[in-house]
């Protein structure tokens, strides 16, 4: 089984050894990409010295490809910042035709006859992560083949994943389902056979793209299943600070061993009930989480919102639209375009632009 790294440094030498070139030219087989998106969506390191650290072993040329893709993530955590909880619902343009919110049983069960669909499922359940390849593929299949408003599934996959991150999933959700683009996503099998090492013919999505743009929804993706996320909070430790040192709050998507590193303080990694109720995350999550959470020096996991605590007059934390009720001195999460403008965007292609601009 896969496992992900959980200290700063093991993330770094993993960074330290992607090949920016082999990446451009592999990142859309389902055995290409990174793998870093967890330890980005939790705050193990940033966007900005990941970027940096590609720069200064490749050409810009070369490192263009991957600086674009992380560029992706900084767009949505900007969208999410501005638009706020209308992320959650259909941003653009109502999501059309649905014939349910509901998500196939087939493909909660990974019973839905595509292999690479039921592989990536497993996958998902047995390590957290999936392709995004796969990702876009699935999304296809539940929304528009499926026809399936794309909310609940959305919180299926974000459940299951590391790096769930509640923008890059909702609005690429909505990206797939064509009420965040122009155009709606749908999967077809000879893409599949051209980018997973699982070939097959003769599946449900073994047709054209314009016969599957039109066809009714396959019996297989008829039958719904009721989705029961639920969070198990792990069990939490004593909330007491010390009123003679400041307090520094740590949250699920900022888990950064490096932060104030040199400051004596009281670490609190603050796991709000509120928000997991909200955006519940699966045992496996949890665990990860917490793992990450060992690694900060001295560090408590105190499970309780922040509106029932007393962390004294001096709170600091990482501001995030996750905590944006937190009171207290909010730092800025690192961006890799500081100084292009801090507004919503029509679009990536607008954002990458201004970005481009910038970097000039
Ligand atoms: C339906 C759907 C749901 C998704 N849900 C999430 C999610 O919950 N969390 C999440 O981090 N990403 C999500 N993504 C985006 C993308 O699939 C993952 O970031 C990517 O698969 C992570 O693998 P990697 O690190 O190997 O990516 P790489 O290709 O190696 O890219 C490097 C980094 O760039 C960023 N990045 C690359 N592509 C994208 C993208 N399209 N959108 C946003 N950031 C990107 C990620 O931080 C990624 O780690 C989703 C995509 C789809 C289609």
């Amino acid at each position: 089984m896969e496992s992900f790294a959980v200290s700063r440094q093991d993330v770094l030498d993993q960074v330290s050894r992607i090949n920016a070139g082999r990446y451009a030219r592999t990142r859309n087989f389902t055995d290409g990409g990174t793998r870093i998106s967890p330890y980005l969506t939790r705050g193990l390191v940033t966007l900005p010295e990941i970027r940096d650290q590609i720069l200064a072993r490749h050409t810009p040329s070369q490192a263009y490809k991957f600086v674009f893709e992380l560029t992706w993530r900084e767009y949505w955590q900007r969208e999410w910042t501005f638009l706020g909880d209308r992320i959650f619902s259909d941003v653009k343009r109502e999501q059309h035709p649905v014939s349910s919110r509901r998500i196939p049983r087939a493909v909660l069960d990974a019973e839905t006859g595509v292999d690479a669909f039921d592989t990536a499922i497993h996958g998902l359940y047995d390590t957290g992560y999936m392709h995004n390849h796969e990702r876009m593929w699935l999304a296809g299949l539940i929304c528009n083949l499926g026809r399936t408003h794309w909310w609940e599934p959305a919180r299926w996959l974000y459940y299951h994943l590391l790096d769930g991150d509640p923008a890059s999933n909702s609005l690429s959700w909505q990206w797939v389902a064509g009420t965040n683009s122009h155009k709606k996503y749908v999967p077809a099998q000879q893409n599949i056979n051209k980018y997973s090492p699982l070939r097959q013919h003769g599946t449900i999505i073994d047709h054209g793209y314009g016969v599957l743009a039109e066809m009714a929804v396959p019996d297989l993706l008829a039958e719904r299943a009721d989705l029961d996320l639920q969070w198990s909070p792990p069990p939490s430790d004593d909330p007491s600070i010390d009123p003679a040192k400041p307090t520094l709050l740590y949250h699920s998507f900022w888990l950064n061993t490096a932060w104030r590193d040199n400051v004596d303080a009281n670490r609190i990694v603050l796991l709000e009930p509120s928000w997991f109720a909200r955006f519940p995350v699966s045992p496996m999550v949890t665990d990860y989480l917490l793992r990450c959470a060992r690694e900060i020096p001295g560090a408590r996991v105190v499970v309780a919102d922040f509106d029932d605590l007393d962390l004294g007059q001096d709170v600091t934390f990482m501001g995030h639209p996750s905590v944006s009720h937190w009171r207290g001195t909010a730092d800025e999460m690192p961006l890799m375009f500081p100084d292009v403008p801090k507004k919503s965007y029509a679009s990536f292609t607008s954002f990458w632009k201004q970005c481009e601009k910038t970097s000039r």
